[in-house]
């Protein structure tokens, strides 16, 4: 008897994944290209993005390396115009390019912080989401379908001992914008979600230290850091049909280590 294999479950689908060289979004990245979908990895070094790129290799020509700054409107619209001349549309972006700024390992406090860093904080996290997103609706409503996944954090949902005040406000103003524009896109066919990763092992999370991270194992209780593909399978999930009767929800994926 023959067997049919099923196609995969994104064929077909195009997705942008933000901040996508490294770390969280290459697990991204990975992830929804090995569910079947043309992968576009845009991050601000373009070698290294390119070279991300060619990790996840050429296959029917799926992959596509851009570099852009997400808090440059104009390299957004661009980068934009560029994916719909290559795959015709965006169907599924991943807002996952962020920062979170640090010296000497510890994030500044309000008191010491300067306005430069606290704008580009927001810029980069908060407006660069806000960018991206209106940059692909007219694509995602043309085809009555969409998925926008945004990555907050465990540091806009309660208070952080690791993050500053400008990632946590950055990171909450995602969970607030994201409610916002589900409840607009929604009868479009487009959903929109937040997944607010705890501690994940990237490169990151290797800025606040060795030290830092192991308090923070102490108070997971599943008893292990998390690693980016906890995140890359929940993106997985949101992004696929399954997931159409969720949306402006948060997904918190900790470990146990914040629960609401
Ligand atoms: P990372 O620093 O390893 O990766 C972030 C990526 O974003 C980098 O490749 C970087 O080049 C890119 N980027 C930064 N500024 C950019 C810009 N202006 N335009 C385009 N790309 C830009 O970090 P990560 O740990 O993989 O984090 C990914 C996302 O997950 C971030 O939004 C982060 O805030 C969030 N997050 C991470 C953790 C964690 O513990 N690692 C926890 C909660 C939330």
């Amino acid at each position: 008897m023959k067997t049919i294999t099923p196609p995969p479950p994104q064929q077909g689908r195009t997705a942008l994944v933000t901040g996508a060289r490294r770390g969280i979004g290459f697990s991204i990245a990975e992830r929804l290209h090995k569910d079947g979908a043309n992968v576009v990895l845009l991050d601000i070094d373009p070698a290294e993005t390119q070279a991300a790129a060619m990790k996840l290799g050429s296959e029917e020509g799926r992959v596509m390396a851009l570099a852009a700054d997400v808090s440059d409107r104009q390299a957004v619209d661009e980068a934009v115009r560029q994916i719909m001349a290559r795959f015709g549309g965006i169907d599924i972006l991943v807002n996952n390019a962020g920062i979170s700024p640090k010296h000497d390992g510890k994030s500044a406090t309000v008191a010491s912080m300067d306005a430069e860093e606290w704008q580009r904080v927001i810029s980069i996290n908060l407006t660069g989401t806000f960018f991206c997103s209106q940059a692909c609706l007219a694509s995602m409503k043309s085809r009555k379908w969409g998925r926008i996944i945004n990555m907050s954090s465990q540091a806009g949902r309660t208070a952080s001992t690791i993050a500053g005040a400008h990632y946590a406000a950055s990171k909450a103003g995602i969970l607030a914008f994201s409610r916002a524009l589900a409840a607009e896109t929604g009868p479009d066919g487009i959903t929109v979600n937040c997944i607010a990763p705890g501690r994940i092992i990237t490169p990151m999370a290797a800025e606040a230290g060795e030290e830092a991270n192991a308090q923070y194992l102490k108070r997971i209780p599943v008893n292990r850091l998390g690693q980016p593909r906890d995140i890359s399978s929940t993106v997985s999930f949101l992004a696929s049909d399954d997931a159409g009767f969720i949306t402006g929800a948060t997904i918190d994926v900790n470990g146990g280590a914040f629960m609401s």
